[in-house]
């Protein structure tokens, strides 16, 4: 049964209320409350009833549950331990879920991966805990682990930096790691009435499609984006001059341009106008 919305920020908030719970800042607590902004993720992320889910802050499983009804199994991590007798009354009718009381950035997700999903594809949904997105973001995708999409609400604002190109204010260091290793897609828009307790920022659903192969070649991936993040510390500076002042970068001024010269830039080119493929070669060419 499809709960109205008013219905849904009702149920949240009697559950709240038995449970005497009070919501964490410090763990990001925004409670989705809206029943098309839950369909618009579940939809977004793609879910065969083959697949698994890997869930990352359940909150009170309001999500888990539509996630339980798509999914073959679902295993979610949620660091709030208050959360634990909550998801136990509101999960009961499920039995292909699995709650994990754990950090997910401390959690082993390539073990937990073979353990609970031999075999199947699998994909991870989240309404992130906004203080923390990026690196869980990052460190998904640079494990590489066998995981097919990611989709996930996130602060509006970094989710344009994610799917953000070259030339534009958004553009940064986040765009290209994320694009270095998957596709991305801007599901929705979602504003801050969708929450309880109201966050002070615009959110939205990204689905993340990991590559299968990486869009560029590159020697050394570590040097890349050793440079890429050079660039970006230092955006207001000439890409030559930022890597040149960059600790431990290891390469000269002259180098750089030399390389840029190469690649047939101007030399006074900045990081925000190059693109991937561009900081690829030019890492190739300066190791
Ligand atoms: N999924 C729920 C929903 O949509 O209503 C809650 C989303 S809330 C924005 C983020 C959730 O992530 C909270 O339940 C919070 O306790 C949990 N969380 C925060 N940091 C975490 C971490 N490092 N590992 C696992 N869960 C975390």
């Amino acid at each position: 049964m499809i709960m109205s919305d008013l219905s849904r920020a009702g149920k949240t908030a009697e559950i709240i209320k038995k449970y005497g719970f009070s919501f964490q800042k410090r763990f990001g607590q925004n409670f989705l409350i809206d029943e098309h902004v839950l369909n618009k993720i579940t939809e977004a992320a793609l879910i065969g009833e083959k697949d698994g889910v890997i869930e990352i802050g359940p909150g009170i499983g309001t999500m888990t549950q539509r996630l339980c009804e798509q999914a073959a199994k679902v295993v979610s991590i949620e660091i709030d331990r208050e959360l634990m007798p909550v998801l136990s009354e509101t999960l009961s009718e499920y039995d292909n879920v699995k709650i994990v009381n754990a950090d997910v950035m401390k959690t082993d997700l390539e073990e937990l991966i073979k353990e609970d999903f031999g075999g199947m594809t699998v994909r991870v949904v989240a309404n992130l805990p906004y203080y923390i997105t990026t690196p869980i973001v990052m460190a998904l995708l640079e494990q590489q682990l066998p995981i097919e999409s990611i989709t996930i609400m996130v602060q509006k604002e970094v989710a344009e930096r994610m799917q953000a190109m070259p030339g534009t204010k958004d553009y940064g260091a986040l765009s290209l790691a994320v694009q270095y290793y998957a596709d991305t897609y801007i599901a929705a828009n979602v504003p801050p009435n969708c929450f309880m307790p109201r966050p002070k920022v615009g959110s939205c659903v990204i689905r993340l499609t990991v590559r299968r192969s990486r869009p560029v070649e590159v020697k050394d991936e570590k040097h890349m984006f050793m440079l890429i993040r050079a660039a970006f510390n230092q955006r207001r500076k000439t890409l030559a001059n930022a890597i040149a002042n960059h600790p431990g970068s290891g390469h000269t001024r002259d180098e750089v341009i030399e390389a840029l010269k190469k690649l047939g830039l101007s030399e006074t080119i900045r990081g925000e106008a190059m693109d991937l493929g561009q900081f690829a070669e030019l890492s190739n060419i300066l190791t």
